[in-house]
């Protein structure tokens, strides 16, 4: 019976309770792409296995195969991510790179460079790094390992080479787009600022180690924020739910002692 059950690496990207003790679990798995099992009697206090079942583990996973569904008998731990659990801006970041990458993705169609990538940005909020950055590169690197990088090099609309100056932002366009094409658009477009449009480029260009040397105000953060979520939810024809527990966390006073 060795063919029924299989292992693989998984991160939990979500959960859904069933009946009194089940849960369907989410895995984005590293080698068989988006895969959901049931997770029985889970919600005992018994179970073994409650640990591994959160939104957020990663582990090697022991599935068995079902008829509808497969079945979770085992699991060890790869990592806890503890220090994202403990605190609410990283949880936030990391719900959303989760809800991102669901929504992303597709049932068994092998994802393994955006599997790379959850479990990148992960890793580095779990190390400290800013939220936000963790969540604007992965955001670039996602939409470029699925297929839909943004133009950053070239007019999105008409092709010709973008000027240093305030270009626009549309992403029903794809990109970038000029300053002719804005003028000649009906709509009006959001101002893609020359050090955005930079900033842009040096992150879809780096790896997080060289993406972590990039400075970022407070403005510029807002306008990354904008142009990539805008960019998503064209995409993904939707609205991102976390992204709204990230904007409630941003009004709420900071938690670092004001100067008086
Ligand atoms: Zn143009």
């Amino acid at each position: 019976m060795g063919s029924r059950t299989y292992r693989a690496e998984a991160i939990v990207l979500k959960t859904l309770d069933l009946g009194e003790a089940d849960r369907i679990l989410t895995l984005l798995t590293r080698h068989f792409g988006k895969v959901k099992v049931i997770a029985k009697g889970i919600r005992r206090p018994t179970s073994r296995l409650a640990g591994y079942a959160e939104p957020l583990s990663h582990a090697t996973y022991q599935l068995a195969r079902g008829r509808e569904l497969d079945v979770l008998t085992g699991a060890e731990s790869r990592s806890t991510f503890r220090a994202v659990r403990e605190d609410l801006d990283r949880i936030a970041a990391a719900w959303y790179v989760a809800e991102v990458a669901d929504r992303s993705t597709a049932e068994r169609s092998p994802a393994a460079p955006v599997f790379d990538l959850v479990e990148t940005a992960l890793r580095h909020l779990e190390a400290g790094h800013a939220p936000a950055l963790v969540c604007r590169w992965w955001d670039l690197h996602l939409l470029d390992r699925t297929g839909f990088r943004p133009e950053l090099g070239v007019c999105a609309r008409c092709g010709e080479a973008l000027r240093e100056a305030t270009n626009a932002w549309s992403p029903y366009d794809g990109g970038a787009i000029c300053t002719n094409c804005v003028d000649s658009s009906v709509a009006g477009l959001p101002a893609l600022s020359v050090r955005a449009l930079k900033s842009l480029r040096y992150l879809l260009a780096s790896d997080f180690a060289a993406a972590s040397r990039l400075r970022i105000d407070e403005t510029l953060e807002r306008e990354l924020e904008r142009h990539l979520r805008a960019f998503l939810h064209h995409v993904l024809d939707r609205e991102i739910a976390s992204a709204r527990l990230i904007d409630e966390l941003a009004r709420l006073p900071r938690r670092t002692p004001a100067s008086v």
